[in-house]
């Protein structure tokens, strides 16, 4: 597990809990998708009725769970939470269906992952609050149809570009959840040091927000670790110095890269004079899969703008040389 990982390790999951935020008041950044959102679950309330479907776009960390539980809480609605793998055939989401009540919002997380079959059932509960269930097989087989209880459902994906248009239609409401600034997550940081009681000063927050790569889940561990840290190493006050110290300690430097991002990139730079280099030749040279390469490292490192993908390899930007320090070739004297 990284410590720089976008995705819930075994801790997180456990703490998480206690630090989600519990209506969109205390929800922290995301100001466009919180406006939009408050509209809509306002004019349901108003109008006594369910709330439409919502899709959350977005990286994994950024609160989409959190944003479902908060549309359940705002509606004083139950909430049933599932992912699209956990529903392998149709009959398990019928299952699911059939038992929500009036009003229930059922959060189906990585809903692109969902079977093709549980999909085309969906688009008929999503619009019609109806099922097909099919009984028997082949050509004695039925479709008895099962009214459900209008329901919302909310949809959670890494890329809304993955799910099939016709999924996509039915939502009433789409947010996009863009990465948070670092002023947003200095926020989710204090709020978090307030509920689990940790001494933090304004720089201290700073500090780890620079290096939470955006992401609140990302910041709400950073913080845990600086805790620890601040505990063992010196009165438990979290100021700028002990979060860098801390921080340094994990590996994880003033951009948020850690060891194998920074692996990356300096064999980039030191071994391949910044590229192009094929991603097969990068991978031998840091010692891991072409895969780990690509999809542990690389995303963040193009997100930052230090390296790119180019048809004839990957490259290093002047933003990587600046940041390990050093020259790129063409520019050093002599
Ligand atoms: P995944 O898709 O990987 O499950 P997610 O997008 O659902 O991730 P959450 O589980 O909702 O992410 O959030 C991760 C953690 O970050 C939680 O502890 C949550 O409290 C915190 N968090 C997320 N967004 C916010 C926010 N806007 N304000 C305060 N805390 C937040």
């Amino acid at each position: 597990d990284r410590l720089v990982g976008a995705d819930a390790d075994g801790e997180d999951t456990a703490v998480e809990a206690a630090l989600r935020p519990k209506d969109l008041q205390e929800f922290v950044g995301q100001e466009r998708v919180r406006e939009q959102l408050d509209l809509v679950l306002r004019a349901a309330r108003a109008r006594g009725a369910t709330a439409d479907h919502v899709l959350l776009s977005g990286a994994p960390g950024l609160g989409k769970t959190t944003l479902s539980m908060i549309i359940a809480a705002e509606m004083g609605a139950p909430i049933r939470i599932t992912s699209g793998p956990a529903i392998q055939h149709a009959g398990d989401l019928a299952a699911i269906l059939s038992s929500l009540q009036e009003g229930e919002v059922l959060f189906l997380d990585e809903i692109h992952r969902m079977s093709r079959p549980a999909e085309e059932m969906l688009y008929m509960a999503m619009e019609d609050f109806r099922v097909d269930v099919i009984v028997g097989k082949g050509p004695g087989a039925t479709a008895i149809p099962l009214e459900l209880p209008p329901f919302t459902l909310v949809g959670a994906t890494t890329r809304a570009g993955l799910l099939p248009p016709p999924l996509r239609d039915r939502f009433g409401f789409t947010a996009h959840m863009e990465f948070y600034a670092p002023e947003e997550l200095q926020r989710v940081i204090h709020r978090s040091a307030g509920l689990l009681d940790v001494a933090l000063e304004a720089d201290g927050a700073a500090e780890i927000a620079g290096r939470s790569r955006g992401t609140p889940r990302i910041a709400n561990r950073l913080l845990r670790r600086v805790r620890d840290y601040a505990q063992v190493k010196a009165d438990g006050v979290i100021t700028r110095e002990i979060a860098s110290q801390a921080l340094g300690v994990y590996e994880v430097d003033a951009r948020g890269l850690d060891r194998l991002d920074r692996a990356v990139l300096t064999a980039l730079l030191k071994l391949f004079g910044g590229g192009p280099v094929g991603l097969s030749t990068l991978a031998v040279a840091v010692g891991e899969e072409r895969e780990t390469v690509e999809e542990v490292a690389e995303p963040f490192l193009v997100r930052e703008g230090l390296l790119a993908r180019t048809p004839r390899g990957r490259i290093a930007t002047p933003a990587a040389w600046a940041h390990l320090g050093m020259v790129p070739p063409q520019h050093q004297a002599g």
